[in-house]
């Protein structure tokens, strides 16, 4: 959920340790610490409550020396947010312990480590691990023997790095559900949750795979695996610029990320796309076999993932004529649901991360499905590995939390899956592959224009901010489409949003309109488009005032209570992709208004590696 950076080093770590912490500090961000040990042994650990930039200043303060080091930012589970419950946990004044997600039988060892004599000075989960290595090196052996035993002992999801200040120039870490990365130096080693926060160190990693313990020191790096059986694990060249974390010219990343989705969707579909088809062996190795097999399709995702989810499901079922369903994954891992025959399992996750997508696609293997795909920005990243087909969406580092280029390059992977498949079992013919492919070729271009739309939508942002409430209709594939759009106001602005199918408003929603409810109607020149302006005078009827982004040719003149925003007309397969700019341009607008962080909204982490 959060991160975690680790160093081995023959000079002072301090500042590397702060600024990978910074570089992570998008995925939790309620406090954060570091605990340094020099070469004569002393530890010195400083922790605080809030951001990371708190922290440096802190360490700036005290210049803490020493070349050991594990260093955490937090996104609290077990315990609020305070200086107290931030990491490094101690046991005593020897062993320092930093640990991603959750250790659920933590009730259990804390009533152990307390009957055994253990104090605990925080509300956290994670300070067992501290008292279990210090109580199994107390029972012989030495650290790396007694943190396997405390690992054996751990019950949840979780990365965990363990220092004890009387072995200094050693890191022990253990994965086991949250990802880490050792970041290879010359005579110096690193570790983090995510290669990111090393790139300034070093480009050379080696991801530890589930089970590992990593023992780390400046010039040696041993793993074991799950049995403790010594492993080689294969050493990677990192290809991702730090560069791409950088804000550049933007006020925050989510602004960047949204002006990157040009690139960004060119970058999904390079290499995939000929003049007039897809091409379907770029989907990955063997791919062409079970997507012609394939009589179902089973989409699992949560937040953002599972509206690009609803998006395709509407292609694969209109498009390629399959069946399609949609789950939020911490829905679909705890019912007891039907596997169909031939039934392809489809996971979208941005991090590839996402504990609940990930436990749902480890259950659907044991359950027989045919075949499993990951759709995912991050390469490495679990659901990658453990899916037997893995459809990157290369959108570049996406920091914003709330989901942006992710979205559109999850769709426009969608859109070419579905194309794909349609081929490949003859349902969509080479004039139909020619048009989607070519509609495809546009989008990107089709993206920049609604680009050009950000003055006219800030303007309009005014008249949000100081409303409490907002609606977002939609019909077909923009309903999730403005699904997404009411959840990207809430995340950002903090503004309550619902989004409903624009034929459901006589079904209850009708009930709330006045005029301190806007209403945003998303209005492409479809086939439902005459439905959809029945929609908009019933809400005109009851005095709402309306908002409509509706293709230039639809026919619509303001009118007392009502706005258009005419946006170029572009074909209806890639206008779910289009309209989500505009919307995405809203809620940006509305938090700049209102004051909110932009980038790191309250309560929300990103990547998603706890239940
Ligand atoms: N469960 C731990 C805590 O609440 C770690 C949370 C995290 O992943 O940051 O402190």
């Amino acid at each position: 959920m959060c991160g975690i950076v680790g160093a081995v080093a023959q000079r002072d770590v301090a500042e590397i340790l702060v600024e990978g912490l910074r570089r992570l500090e998008y995925r939790g961000y309620d406090s954060a610490g570091v605990a340094i040990t020099d070469d004569q042994g002393q530890l010195t650990r400083v922790r605080r409550l809030g951001k990371v930039a708190a922290l440096s200043d802190a360490v700036a303060a005290s210049h803490p020396t020493g070349g050991t080091g594990i260093a955490h930012t937090r996104w609290a589970t077990h315990g609020e947010p305070s200086e107290a419950n931030a990491h490094p946990h101690m046991s005593g004044n020897d062993i320092a312990v930093v640990h991603n997600g959750i250790i659920e039988n933590h009730q259990t060892l804390r009533e152990q480590l307390q009957a055994r004599g253990y104090q605990f000075d925080s509300q956290t989960d994670t300070e067992v691990i501290a008292h279990l290595v210090d109580w199994e090196m107390q029972q012989g052996g030495d650290l790396l023997n007694a943190f396997q035993r405390t690992v054996d002992q751990l019950e949840g999801a979780y990365g965990t790095v363990v220092m004890d200040r009387r072995q200094p120039e050693r890191l022990i870490a253990a994965r086991s559900g949250s990802p880490l990365v050792i970041g290879l130096g010359v005579g110096e080693n690193f570790l983090a949750s995510d290669q990111l926060a090393l790139l300034n160190v070093t480009r050379r990693f080696i991801y530890l795979e589930e089970g590992d313990v990593a023992d780390i020191s400046r010039r040696e790096v041993t793993i074991y695996n799950q049995e403790g059986t010594p492993v080689e694990r294969e050493v990677n060249e990192a290809s991702a610029q730090y560069d791409a974390a950088d804000k550049g010219q933007y006020r925050h990343y989510m602004q960047k990320e949204i002006y990157e989705q040009p690139t960004a969707l060119t970058n999904t579909m390079e290499g995939r796309l000929g003049n007039d088809h897809v091409i379907v062996d770029a989907i990955g190795n063997g791919a062409s076999d079970i997507l012609a097999k394939a009589q179902h399709i089973q989409i699992i995702a949560c937040g953002t993932s599972y509206n690009a989810g609803m998006v395709a499901r509407y292609w694969f079922e209109s498009l390629a004529g399959i069946s399609c369903d949609v789950e939020i994954a911490s829905e679909f891992r705890y019912r007891q649901f039907v596997t169909r025959p031939n039934s392809v399992l489809i996971t979208l996750s941005q991090s590839g991360e996402t504990a609940d997508t990930l436990a749902a696609l480890r259950l659907a293997k044991e359950r027989g499905y045919m075949a499993t795909m990951a759709i995912c920005n991050v390469a490495g990243s679990s659901l990658v590995r453990e899916s037997d087909l893995a459809f990157m969406t290369r959108a570049g580092t996406e920091i914003g939390v709330a989901s942006t280029k992710a979205f559109t390059t999850q769709l426009s992977a969608l859109l070419m899956l579905v194309t794909a498949l349609g081929k490949m079992q003859g349902r969509i013919g080479r004039d139909k592959e020619r048009e989607v492919v070519d509609a495809l070729h546009h989008l990107p271009s089709s993206i920049e224009q609604a680009l050009t739309f950000d003055k006219a939508i800030e303007q309009l942002a005014q008249d949000f901010a100081d409303k409490h409430h907002a609606l977002f209709l939609g019909r077909g594939e923009y309903y999730p489409i403005a699904i997404e759009a009411a959840l990207k106001l809430k995340e950002i602005s903090y503004i309550h949003a619902e989004a409903y199918a624009a034929g459901e408003l006589k079904h209850g929603p009708l009930a709330l309109i006045d005029a301190d409810m806007p209403v945003i109607v998303i209005a492409p020149n479809n086939e439902l488009l005459e439905k959809l302006k029945s929609n908009i005078e019933e809400v005109r009827a009851r005095g709402g005032q309306l908002y409509v982004f509706a293709d230039q040719d639809a026919g619509f003149t303001p009118e007392e209570g009502m706005k258009i925003i005419a946006m170029p007309h572009v074909d209806d397969i890639i206008a779910p992709v289009f309209y989500t700019i505009p919307m995405q341009q809203l809620s940006y607008h509305v938090a700049l208004i209102k004051g909110t962080d932009v980038d790191q909204p309250r309560n929300l982490a990103k990547a998603v590696t706890v239940e």
